[in-house]
């Protein structure tokens, strides 16, 4: 079941994503070389505690951490722990915080110190595939349209789009209905309708889409060993259009 959010559950929705990206951003603001994963993610966890807030994704069908942080070829679900960052990195960060009784989500790619001129153009497209989607996220269109939008944007770049993990409802629980792939057709799928909130997550890979899962249950690294990034926003539907709830 699609559950609608009316104005005032936005209004407190609202709060719950700037806490969110707010803690992303503090975490992002320690990337450097030989800064450890783990360090990140301790920071990311105090900010949203301090402020009220739960990690979302601490303890979440198991998951040891706050956060999910992914380097280089790691395409999401990385376990932040020892890991040193080194210059020329690429870092996705991927924060949730549940806080007034919704949860937020999002994530964004960050260069460690100079990267390559390929990484940076990953980057870009993956950030453009979602605004892209974006643009489609209003009401009566379907979710297909925005999954093809995301796609059309990140293959006509020649890179692909990751199939076994995809964007989704998010609100009271983490992950609800719908599900929003990153690829698919445009005109099918579920109607979007006002009150809706989606996490728009586009995962693009420099190399094959194909993905696999480290032995640690949770880490997924592209199968051909090329780069990876990820950018997402929650966004709520609305007559006026499309709104980024996870902004500052
Ligand atoms: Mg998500």
């Amino acid at each position: 079941m699609i559950k609608l959010k009316n104005n005032a559950q936005l209004a407190t929705m609202q709060e719950s994503c700037k806490l969110t990206v707010y803690a992303l951003y503090e975490g992002a603001s320690l990337i450097a070389p030989g800064v450890t994963l783990g360090e990140i993610d301790l920071r990311i966890r105090q900010t949203i505690e301090k402020h009220g807030g739960k990690p979302s994704f601490l303890g979440y069908a198991g998951f040891p951490k706050s956060s999910c942080i992914s380097v280089n070829d790691v395409v999401i679900h990385g376990i932040p722990e020892q890991q040193v960052l080194r210059e020329g990195d690429i870092v996705s960060i991927d924060v949730g915080a549940y806080y007034k009784g919704f949860h937020g989500d999002c994530a964004r790619t960050f260069p460690c110190g100079v990267i390559s001129p390929e990484a940076e153009r990953l980057i870009r497209v993956t950030e453009a595939s979602f605004f892209q989607g974006l643009s489609k996220a209003v009401p009566q269109n379907r979710v297909g349209d925005i999954s093809a939008a995301v796609q059309m944007t990140a293959e006509s770049q020649g890179f692909s789009v990751v199939r076994e993990y995809i964007g989704h409802g998010v609100g009271e629980n983490l992950h609800e209905a719908p599900d929003v792939p990153n690829f698919g057709v445009a005109g099918r799928g579920p109607r979007l309708y006002a009150g809706m909130t989606l996490a728009i997550e586009p995962m693009i890979n420099a190399g094959t889409h194909e993905t696999r899962q480290l032995s640690d249950g949770w880490t997924v690294v592209t199968l051909d060993g090329a780069l990876s990034a990820h950018y997402e926003n929650t966004v709520a539907i609305t007559s006026d259009g499309p709104k980024i709830l996870t902004e500052l």
